[in-house]
Order: C-alpha cells, then structure tokens, then sequence
C-alpha cells in the first residue's frame, strides 16, 4: 500500500537512477551480451509461457479460426493493393468529420507537425497511450528538445520510462522486468519508501499518479490500431483505460499512425477484433475498445490531428516479396513464439519492433530507396527458420520467406563489393555450391573432408572445436564427423553386390 498521506503524484524525488546498459553492435554480438543475464532471461521466458497458454486456450475455442485468419489475412492483402485508394478515402472522411490529416514521408517531418502543434497550444506537457509508432521515430526526444514533457500513460510504457529503459516486446514493453524491480523503481521515482509489492499495490501507486495528469494536461498523443476509411475513424483496443482516459479528457488529440493502419471498412473491424486481443494477450476481447471520430462539440477532445506516417513503408509496398511485412497487427504473438526471442529478449534487436516482426520489419524500415538494406541487416539472420512466428500469425504473414528474402538482399547487396565479393564467407559458399552441383565433386569433397576431419575429432567421435570461419557451426553444439562410408558409397557397393549374385 502507499504510505498514508503520501501523494504519489506529488513528485519525483531526486535520486538518480541506476544507469541501464544497453547491448551494443549488431544482433549476434548484441545476443551474445544478453544471454549471459540470467534474470532476464528467466523474466522474459515466464512471460512468454503465460502469454502463450493463455493464447493457446482462447485460440482453442474458436472453431473458425483459420478462417478468421484468412479473412485477415485477405481484407489486409486487399488493403495494401488499394492503399492509395483507401488513404485518401480516410483523409476525406475524417477531415469531413472535424479531424485535419497531415502527411509525413519521414519521422522527421512527423516529429516537426507533432511539435508544431504542441507549441501552439503552449503547453509544457503531454501525455501519450502507448504508441510503437512515435517510439519508432523518437517523438519523446523531439518533445523534449522543444521543452515539453511527455508522460507515458500505459503502466508498462511508464515502467519504462521511469526505469530509462527502452521497451523490449510489443505489447508488453516491459516485459523483462519483474514485479521486484518494477516495485523498486517505483519507490525511487515516486517517492514512496513503503510501496508494497502485490500487483494491486503497484496499480493503485500508478493509478494515483496518472489520474492527476489525465486531469490537468490538455495535449494527448496517441497511436492507433486501425484506421477506418469507409468513416474517417480511429481505432485503439486496449487493457487499461488509461487510453480511454487520453482520447476523452484533453482538448486536443494527436494521432500518429502508420500508413498502412488503415482497414477499408467499418466491418472489417469484426475480423480484428477477434483475432487481435487472442492473439496477443490471450484475452478473448479488450476491455477497452475506442472508436473516435472526428471532433464533436462539447464532447471529447475539440482538435483533432492524425499523422499518416511513411517513414520506409512505401518502399516495402513497392517490393513484391517483401510486402506482406504490411499486413502486421502488432500482436506479438510471432515474438512470443520465436525459440530466438526467448532467449535474447528484445533489446538485441536494437529497435522498437523486436522478435520475427522486427527481424523483417527494421531492416526494411531503414533501407534506401533502391531497395538496399542499411541498419538492422543482421537481423533477417536472428531466426532458426522453424516456422513458428508463421504459425501463429493473427494474418498469415510468412516471415520466414520474407526472412529469406531478406538475406538474399543483403548476399547480393555484399556480393557488390570488393571486400564482399572476396570476403571469407563468399568464397566459401560459391565454392560449396559448386560442390554441390556436382556429384564427383561432392565425392571428392567427402573424400578430403575425412582426411581433414582427422584432428578435431574427440575421443568421444565428436568434433567439438572447427577452426577459422567454422568455429561458428561448434560455439554452441557438437558435430558428428563424416562417416566412414557415405551412403552413395554404400549404396554404389550394395548394387555391385546384387548384381553379382
Ligand atoms: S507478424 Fe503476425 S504474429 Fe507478428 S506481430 Fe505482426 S501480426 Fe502479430
């Protein structure tokens, strides 16, 4: 419980925090750094299992699922087809309903009109629902080099904020953290040295603080889950209120959302709404569910601003192969499935979409507009290929082809270059497919590999340690050696035999 007379929202007391230390470097040194903390890893695989039980169950019970994740699949596909159509359908109808639509081609022009607003109103503070969307082009910086204070208002976004962390899961930013540290935290920032430790304890402590901002700051930004263009509306599902709160309090609202939120219809809505809250928290509905439209006199925020974000998504609309990454709800279910996310938790992926989504979605987010990828290219390379992100996909997204696809850019991207074109690893694989190709050559190559094999074979018939550029393969598992015999040498062998009795 809070200490009696004690007023979380009071103020901050002065103690600073500890300093958090993000992994550096790309996403295989990044990982490396992150397995070695065990307590992290222990938070973010509990997590994960009660997601996905929960997922299993409500999922379970819906006997048309796969047709509910075709019908997604396919309004989404359709969409992404007719996104020019659709965008401009949903400016008419939201500008019509008292709404002003703005158009950023990058997060600079979307952070520029975001500020540009806040400043008119004058205003010091703001305060946001949890939107992935301004985390992906930094608009908490933005706001506060112009001087104004952005306060998160969802429990595990403010976790975050107060714990100067970086979210680590979509749906659950927080998900690394347990409820000790979580409790901790709070008692620094908010000033309370008796704060219990049961959940509702924690809630009531934020609750306390975050009633006295909905009701004193005039300027919220949101995200969005979908935008309607048949009705110009605005969609967000989630579990708090704390979003109803900023949709319906502040004079203004400002929405930043991806171009490709927008759903065509009305009824379209059915669709997500049944497949969304299962797949991402196991819940079988949200228990919040907003639907806002234009201003109306009187009655909620009386300015109402929407920025439709490029920022990268018209260059993945224009790659045939790669263009299904749109279709993505942002449920976490493919992060929560990922045997490689479980392991590494999200920070190694060093950016705010992590797991299967993030390993397709980032490096894509950030190529040039020939097509090259730049920052995050590690990333289509975070995965085992197993397949389970496809499987549980609300939408049918194939990311393990989009995956493929993906390191396919980056070879032929490297194979442009001279360091690329003679580097280790692209001699080595032109010289394997050209064993491959050939079965003399594979034959000789078995040949010589049972020579070389010789010295890094253990006394127990494993190989444990390979030199060079093969370490990789023995770092974290063994290899049995080639057999004495290969099976087309057993095979030719056993022919020669029955043809002679
Ligand atoms: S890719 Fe699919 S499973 Fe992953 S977040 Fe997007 S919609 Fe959900």
């Amino acid at each position: 419980m809070t200490t009696p007379g004690t007023t979380p929202a009071a103020g901050l007391i002065n103690i600073a925090p500890p300093q958090v230390e993000w992994p550096q470097g790309d996403f295989p040194t990044a990982a490396h750094q992150l397995l070695k903390d065990s307590q992290l890893r222990k938070n973010v695989r509990h997590a994960t299992n009660v997601i996905n039980a929960k997922r299993a169950i409500v999922v379970g019970e819906m006997p048309d699922w796969e047709h509910l994740r075709d019908a997604g699949s396919a309004i989404k596909q359709h969409t992404l087809d007719h996104l020019d159509q659709y965008l401009l359908e949903f400016e008419a109808a939201c500008t019509a309903a008292g709404g002003h639509v703005h158009w950023a081609v990058d997060a600079a022009e979307a952070n520029r009109i975001a500020v540009e607003i806040v400043r008119r109103h004058q205003v010091s503070e703001v305060i946001k629902i949890k939107s992935m969307t301004t985390e992906e082009i930094e608009l908490n910086h933005a706001l506060e080099a112009a001087g104004v204070h952005p306060t998160e208002t969802d429990l595990a976004e403010l976790i975050i904020q107060m714990g100067h962390d970086k979210p680590s899961h979509i749906i659950v930013p927080a998900l690394h953290k347990n409820r000790g540290q979580v409790r901790e935290m709070f008692r620094r920032e908010m000033n309370l040295p008796d704060l219990g430790d049961t959940p509702e304890d924690l809630a009531d402590a934020a609750r306390r603080y975050l009633r006295e901002k909905f009701l004193s700051v005039k300027v919220a930004i949101s995200g969005a889950n979908f935008l309607i263009a048949e009705t110009g509306g605005v969609c967000i599902l989630e579990s708090e209120g704390n979003g109803r709160m900023c949709l319906t309090l502040p004079d203004v609202l400002i929405s930043v959302v991806g171009l490709e939120k927008v759903i065509p219809r009305f009824r379209d809505l059915e669709v997500f709404l049944q497949t969304l809250p299962r797949s991402s928290t196991g819940e079988r509905m949200n228990p919040y569910n907003s639907i806002w439209t234009g201003v109306r006199p009187g009655d909620g925020p009386q300015e109402f601003h929407v920025i439709l974000l490029d920022n990268g998504r018209s260059a993945i609309l224009h790659d045939a192969e790669a263009k299904q990454t749109l279709k993505c709800i942002r449920c976490a279910a493919c992060q929560n499935a990922c045997p490689v996310y479980r392991q590494t938790g999200g920070h190694a992926y060093a950016s705010v979409y992590a797991g299967p989504i993030g390993a397709i979605l980032t490096p894509q987010l950030h190529q040039t507009a020939d097509g090259r990828l730049g920052d995050g290219d590690s990333l289509p390379y975070a995965s085992s290929l197993c397949g389970a992100c496809y499987e549980v996909c609300p939408v049918k997204i194939n990311i393990p082809e989009v995956l493929i696809h993906l390191r396919r850019k980056v070879v032929e991207r490297d194979q442009g270059t001279i360091s690329g074109l003679f580097g280790l690893w692209n001699i080595g694989m032109q010289t394997a497919a050209a064993v491959f190709e050939s079965g003399d050559r594979l034959r000789l190559a078995q040949r010589l590999g049972r020579i070389g094999q010789i010295p890094f074979v253990s006394k127990n018939d494993f190989i444990e340690h390979l030199p060079l550029m093969l370490s990789g393969w023995t770092q974290t598992r063994d290899l049995a050696p080639l057999p004495e015999q290969s099976f087309r040498e057993w095979w030719s062998e056993r022919s020669d035999r029955t043809s002679h009795e």
